[in-house]
């Protein structure tokens, strides 16, 4: 058997339990008498994170889910994979149904055409819906289901104790998850769920991508700035919310005003 390396009381991560680098964070949840995962990431590592949690002694068949965090490709291109050979359910928010269910390719981010991205993601049904508010039960443990909207429509988060598994709303270094127009970014629910992560108890952050960490408001709120910014810039495209360059430019235009450059 396999010791198995608690991240703290009833979790454990599987990069870290690998001692390598599988991809995106998967939590396991260990309730004892059951146990669910929090996203499973690409489908070549699934069969590898399965033998791990097997080796570690748990029975596939009290797995009572996995959850997809989001819809991105990266976190859950495994997951009809995983869900067919853990006979298990999964579990994602409403607005990650549609992009999961149909393979959508640009929801996804399996295709970026752009840079030559395209993998194959395979449908997956959604057995089970998680609503703001909704309590998880997992054997003896209880999660809190937050709807964490910003990065993707359908971002989910989960406080448990002084614990928050924050998907891709922060992390360490400050990064947030991409913001990109293509899978649904929305800059303003993101500036609101970095805030209620900002006034939120919890001791230590679980992201999805690099290392758990504990909760630095300092970290969090150079994201809220510089997201606050992004919204009247031209950076992000159509996820910016103004642009008052451009508004000064077509007041000028329409006013027949030239270019002054006699001004620095
Ligand atoms: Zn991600």
């Amino acid at each position: 058997m396999l010791k198995r390396k608690y991240l703290f009381p009833n979790v454990i991560e599987l990069n870290y339990q690998a001692g390598r680098r599988l991809g995106v964070n998967v939590y396991l949840i260990d309730g004892g008498t059951e146990f669910a995962l929090i996203d499973i990431g690409f489908e070549d590592t699934v069969e590898e994170i399965i033998d791990l949690i097997r080796g570690m002694d748990f029975n596939l068949a009290h797995c009572k889910m996995i959850i997809a965090t989001h819809a991105d490709a990266d976190h859950i291109q495994g997951i009809s994979r995983a869900r067919e050979l853990m006979k298990t359910k999964v579990a994602s928010h409403p607005a990650s149904v549609e992009p999961i269910e149909t393979g959508d390719e640009i929801l996804t981010y399996a295709t970026i055409k752009a840079q030559g991205i395209e993998i194959p993601m395979p449908k997956c049904k959604i057995d089970l819906l998680l609503n703001e508010g909704d309590k998880l039960c997992i054997g003896k443990k209880e999660l809190s289901v937050w709807h964490t909207p910003g990065h993707t429509p359908g971002q989910l988060s989960f406080k448990m104790g002084n614990l928050l598994f924050s998907g891709d709303n922060i992390y360490k270094d400050s990064c947030v998850g991409v913001i990109d127009a293509h899978h649904g970014s929305n800059i303003p629910d993101f500036i609101k769920s970095l805030k209620r992560i900002w006034a939120d108890n919890s001791e230590f952050l679980l992201p999805s991508h690099g290392p758990v960490f504990r909760k630095d408001n300092k970290v969090i709120q150079q994201a809220i700035d510089r997201l606050t910014g992004y919204l009247s810039m031209a950076d992000f495209g159509t996820c910016a919310t103004n642009w008052p360059l451009l508004d000064e430019w077509e007041k000028d235009v329409l006013a027949g005003k030239m270019p002054d450059f006699s001004k620095k």
